[in-house]
Order: C-alpha cells, then structure tokens, then sequence
C-alpha cells in the first residue's frame, strides 16, 4: 500500500464526521477535534500511527515505536490518544480475549485471524466469512456490527484433533 494515501476515509454513517477527512493526515485537526492538546509527542504519535497504512497496534507497541522514534510519551498518553481516535471513529479498537485492547487503522468492514502463539492478527476480507443464523436482537435493539476474531493455533504434530 502506498504511504502517500491520500484517499478519503470510508465513514460508517454512526461514526462521526471527522472521519470523512484525507488520511493523509492533519494531524493537529484530529487531535483538536478530539479535545486534545496538539503538542510535537501527540502529532508525533498520530503520524506515527497513521503512516505505515493499515494495521493493528497495540498502546503497548505504539510506545516501543514512539521510544524507537525519541519521541517521549507515556503509556498514558498514548493509551487516551488511541482511545480518543477510537472514539472519532479514526480507528476501531478490538478485543480480544486474554490479550491488551488492539486498535485497528483499518474501519472498513472486515474480520481477522488471531494467531495465539505469536499473538499476531491479521484481516479477513469481510466476504470472507460467512454468517448465517444470528438471533433476532430483542425489542428495541438492532445488530450493530458482528465482530468475528477465528483463533489459531499450531498444530500438533501426532497428535489427535482436539476437542476444543
Ligand atoms: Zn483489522
């Protein structure tokens, strides 16, 4: 992919405006959009995180890039940057269970692989998958997205299947 993105962001219809901005990015927009101060470490950690196309990070990964980068931020910091841009729609954050709170550059619709040895994740194509047969959401309520994380292990040699 390119790093010279310049295409706008595909934008949900429930995600907030600021995301229909270039990617390519103003990074003092963002943050002031998010209430956040712009100091050089903030706009430093947007670019930081906006200038390598799509991925997952996690706060703690980010910090070892902003170390890596002498560019001097808190875990703290970075952690309310990340959730601040989660929150503007910027980036999707994704749990996973047993693992710290993943933050995904890429909104559009999509599902991952989850490698437990490596804990590495990668995208599915959102056709990809398949989901039939989800329940009716009780009254009052729709489905907002269905998020599918397929958990991957090694497999053993000799050994039987497992059971689960
Ligand atoms: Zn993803």
């Amino acid at each position: 992919m390119s790093t010279t993105a310049t295409q706008p962001i595909p934008v949900q219809t429930n995600e907030r405006r600021v995301a229909a901005e270039p990617r390519a990015l103003n990074a003092r927009a963002l943050l002031n959009h998010c209430s956040i101060r712009p100091t050089r470490q903030r706009l430093s950690l947007a670019s930081l995180l906006f200038s390598k196309g799509n991925r997952h990070v996690t706060a703690e990964a980010l910090l070892a890039e902003a170390r890596a980068a002498h560019v001097q931020a808190s875990y703290a910091t970075i952690y309310n940057v990340l959730k601040c841009f989660a929150d503007a729609g910027l980036v999707r954050c994704l749990a996973v269970e047993g693992h710290p709170m993943i933050f995904d550059t890429n909104i559009g619709p999509h599902h991952h692989f989850f490698f437990e040895d490596s804990a590495e994740i990668t995208d599915l194509a959102f056709g990809d998958v398949t989901i039939t047969g989800l329940p009716q959401p009780p009254e009052g309520y729709e489905i907002a997205k269905v998020d599918v994380v397929v958990r991957l292990r090694p497999k053993k040699k000799g050994a039987q299947p497992a059971n689960g």
